[in-house]
């Protein structure tokens, strides 16, 4: 730490935090990232099946901020992210049509990689569950120029002292619905040509992409998120649901071969429904500030944006 400077601590080392701590860490105010899991990145989740990377959570970016464009044309100067494709397809009872839409974004290495190439010079420590924060305000008893909870308002709940009563009420308002992503490698590529496919009006299944093509090697591997009412029937055994998962993409694709190996995932907290309040943040008088995507669209951009802007704003009330 700087001096006899309290430092900032921040919670949480998906995007919205790293995005906070960069801009806390560039002005010179002291600071540290504690995350729960072994590695950064949160939602923007890739695991490695024998050694390849697949992405678990987020499919892909899309860009229409100026300012995450310049942190994107960085990702893309470092060989971390590309251009993939403006073009899915929707399956609906209707068929199957072409939908173009945004340039979507996607990373070689797996969208951790670019949560963790921002989080490269930054103090974050990992295997850390942070389970308190009280009034002061203090993280389980030590106390902080602030306290940044970038993880989603549920998880902010069971930390909050209710003492904090705005940012506790600001947390519970949120709202939340799981998904499950199901990691299917088969023997060979035996569907049709598509990048990924929007899933409409379907009990199981919202998403296919390819992880192959968006990946880039053309392994014959898909990602699938299913529905949340799917999801929220399977949270106690996720495991229990690969079977019906790997069907469903088999019979909406026409596959005929069986998967080799199927991993579900499961995200409780995977989309905010109801958002965190007005503006891209929340930072009040306790010294206690919220980030991430529910504060706007659920997407990663909103996280990154919401992120900045608190250090933005914590390091304009901070700087001596
Ligand atoms: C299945 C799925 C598909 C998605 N698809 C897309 C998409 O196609 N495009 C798009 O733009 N976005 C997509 N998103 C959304 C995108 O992933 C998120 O908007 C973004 O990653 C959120 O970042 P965040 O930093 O706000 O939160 P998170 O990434 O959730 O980060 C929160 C971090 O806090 C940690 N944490 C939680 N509690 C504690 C605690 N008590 N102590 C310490 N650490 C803690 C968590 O482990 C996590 O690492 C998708 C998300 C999911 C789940």
């Amino acid at each position: 730490m700087d001096g006899d400077q309290k430092r900032v601590v921040v919670i949480g080392a998906g995007i919205a935090g790293v995005a906070c701590a960069t801009e806390l860490h560039r002005a010179g105010i002291p600071v540290q990232v504690r995350e729960r899991g072994r590695v950064t990145g949160g939602r923007m989740a890739s695991r490695r099946f024998d050694g390849r990377p697949a992405d678990l959570g987020a499919a892909y970016f899309t860009v229409s901020d100026p300012d995450f464009a310049e942190v994107v044309r960085g990702w893309e100067a470092a060989g971390l992210a590309r251009e993939w494709t403006d073009t899915f397809v929707a399956y609906s009872a209707q068929g199957r049509r072409e939908v173009p839409g945004p340039m979507r974004w996607a990373a070689p290495r797996g969208l951790r990689s670019l949560v963790e190439y921002l989080a490269a010079d930054l103090p974050v420590v990992v295997d850390r569950l942070v389970l308190d924060v009280e009034r002061g305000p203090y993280v389980e008893g030590e106390p902080c120029a602030a306290v940044v909870l970038a993880i989603p308002g549920p998880q902010a709940a069971l930390l909050l002292d209710p003492a904090l009563a705005t940012a506790t009420a600001a947390v519970e308002a949120q709202r939340w619905a799981p998904t499950l992503s199901g990691v299917l490698r088969f023997p060979t590529r035996s569907w049709p040509d598509f990048r990924g496919a929007f899933v409409n009006d379907h009990p199981l299944l919202s998403l296919v992409c390819d992880d192959g093509d968006r990946r880039g090697d053309h392994a014959p591997v898909l990602v699938a998120h299913t529905t949340p009412g799917f999801a929220a029937g399977h949270l106690a055994q996720p495991t229990g649901a690969g079977a019906a998962l790997e069907q469903a993409v088999r019979d909406l694709l026409g596959l005929p071969e069986r998967a080799e190996h199927v991993h579900v995932h499961r995200w409780t907290y995977a989309t905010p429904t109801v958002p965190g309040g007005a503006g891209t943040y929340y930072l009040d008088d306790d010294g206690i500030g919220l980030a991430g995507d529910a504060f706007g669209k659920p997407r990663v951009q909103t996280a990154w944006r919401s992120g900045h802007d608190l250090g933005r704003a914590l390091a304009d009330r901070l700087r001596p």
